[in-house]
């Protein structure tokens, strides 16, 4: 079988159930992350190892489980969401930090997005994003579409922060 490409070169991770906005930011940055808001630690650490996923949690007896079981783990400090990006960049050695639309999961699910045509949406889309944005992308699972609107701009801001370094 064939690994996507991603997978042999970009860490792929597990956000604990506390940790939704980062499993979201990474979600966007293009970075695999799986995230059940509920979800026991045993299930969760098997479900990692199977994956080879790097673990990001703030519960230090998990992270211990983990390291026991032979997962790399990233316990987050508790200090502002850019400080623990910054930890968690450095300690999974990611290279790309940017939001880009082509590169971008779905924050919902996890899944690829793919560019779609604006004509093909048009019923779908309040006629205000219509009017100020072009590009668009449809997560290729939930079919959720994607614009880069106002919460887009927000996370751009972040990772400017972010690449300040
Ligand atoms: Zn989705």
């Amino acid at each position: 079988m064939e690994m996507p490409p991603e997978k042999a070169n970009e860490p792929t991770f597990f956000v604990d159930a506390m940790l939704g906005n980062i499993a979201k930011k990474l979600r966007l940055m293009g970075y695999d992350s799986m995230y059940f808001s509920s979800i026991n630690d045993d299930e969760l650490i098997q479900l990692a190892k199977n994956d080879k996923r790097i673990i990001i949690s703030r519960d230090e007896d998990l992270v211990r489980k983990s390291i026991k079981n032979g997962i790399k783990s990233i316990l987050t400090k508790n200090s502002t969401e850019i400080e623990q990006f910054r930890d968690i960049i450095k300690k999974s050695n990611l290279k790309i930090i940017e939001i880009n639309g082509d590169r971008a999961r779905c924050p919902n699910c996890n899944s690829k997005t793919q560019s779609i045509d604006k004509k093909n949406i048009l019923q779908k889309i309040p006629i205000k994003v219509l009017e100020y944005n072009d590009r668009f992308w449809e997560c290729k699972s939930c079919n959720q579409i994607f614009w880069e609107g106002t919460h887009i701009k927000n996370l751009q801001k972040f990772v400017g922060e972010l690449n300040e370094r």
